[in-house]
């Protein structure tokens, strides 16, 4: 057995794609043998088309207001602890001005599903950003829309979205989620960003409540086919005034383990050694970065309302300035022998 699972290893970094039941069978069976194996492949890949260079994304956490409810978010609506807030397009333009001058050539735009922001004024806002900062990339992860709202959105200048399908399972996301909110259409809303020609990026937690090894297979599956340029995954971690308060939280080895896979999967995906991975251990993003990772995405939101933004318990770098943020975080990635960059760090094929 413990042969059978260096071959599927070997398989893998071969074919660079399993059937269902060998990834369930690798995360399963995990041990330390197989996880140094992954996490050497996923760093020899990663080496020769990335070398030791990072990329920085600049987060910009426009809104907190949600129309969603989903059972896992710090944002969603039935949480009345959560304080509200909005940022105006020139505070927007603020936290950009700021980042550009720090280096960052990628700016992501994040909120809950806000209606106050109509395709007009979000339009306005990208536009602003392109014509500003023509040699940067926009990205946007605002959640669901209708495929003419991505289309003009597009067409005002985003290049990029990140909308994580949150699990691949059917059966799962509906533990995840109330029942107005339908995995067929998140997945729709995934398959029109593609017709649209946005880089796009999706992703999951891993640990989240009811999340079983076949739903991690199934995930791993599910990006292997629909092969996005991006992929975000980071713990599961409860928020207390959720109904998953009482859950655990994920783990960075399994966040880790899964991050090579994926790193293997699609060498040149651009994979972020996320936030979350940084609260739920204090050297976990560079842990991330070391096993596969080469994004990581620092908070531009001004620090009045980083704490406002929380979508889990304890996260990280909600009262540090963004100066701050990107020395932090220079050194922690020169500390592994890696290099953050200033480009926009766009998906080559
Ligand atoms: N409203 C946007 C942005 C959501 S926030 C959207 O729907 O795409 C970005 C991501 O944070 C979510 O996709 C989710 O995977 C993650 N997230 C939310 N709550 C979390 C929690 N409690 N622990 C870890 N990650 C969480």
């Amino acid at each position: 057995m413990k042969n059978y699972l260096i071959e599927l290893i070997e398989k893998l970094f071969k074919y660079h794609s399993l059937e269902l039941n060998e990834y369930e069978f690798l995360i399963e069976n995990r041990n330390h043998e197989a996880t140094k194996l992954l996490k050497k492949y996923a760093n020899d890949l990663k080496r020769e088309f990335y070398g030791n260079k990072i990329f920085i994304r600049g987060l910009i956490e426009f809104s907190n207001f949600c129309k969603n409810d989903c059972l896992y978010c710090g944002l969603r609506k039935s949480n009345l602890n959560c304080e509200r807030y909005r940022l105006n397009k020139n505070e927007i333009l603020k936290c950009a001005d700021e980042g550009y001058k720090l280096g960052f050539r990628t700016f992501v735009l994040q909120s809950g599903e806000d209606n106050y922001f109509t395709d007009e004024i979000l339009c306005e806002i990208v536009s602003a950003l392109k014509l500003n900062y023509s040699d940067c990339a926009v990205t946007l992860s605002i959640g669901e829309r209708s495929f003419k709202s991505y289309k003009i959105l597009r067409e005002a200048g985003a290049d990029r979205y990140l909308l994580r399908h949150e699990t691949a399972d059917k059966n799962h996301y509906e533990k995840l989620h109330p029942v107005e909110m339908s995995f067929n259409n998140r997945l729709e809303c995934l398959r029109n960003l593609r017709k649209l020609n946005y880089q796009v990026g999706c992703g999951f937690m891993v640990g989240s409540p009811f999340q079983s090894n076949k739903n991690l297979a199934q995930d791993l599956k599910f990006i292997e086919e629909f092969k996005p340029e991006m992929c975000g995954i980071g713990p599961f971690i409860p928020h207390k005034d959720t109904p998953f308060k009482n859950f655990m939280a994920g783990t960075v080895e399994l966040t880790c383990y899964l991050l090579s896979i994926i790193r293997i999967i699609h060498p040149k995906i651009l994979l972020p050694a996320t936030t979350a991975l940084g609260t739920v251990d204090p050297v976990g993003r560079e842990k991330g970065i070391l096993s596969g990772a080469n994004v990581v995405m620092p908070n531009l939101s001004p620090v009045n309302v980083r704490k406002k933004y929380e979508l889990y318990d304890n996260k990280i770098c909600t009262g540090d300035e963004s100066a701050q943020c990107i020395k932090c975080l220079s050194g922690r990635m020169q500390n592994i022998g890696h290099e953050i960059i200033t480009d926009r760090g766009d998906f080559k094929n």
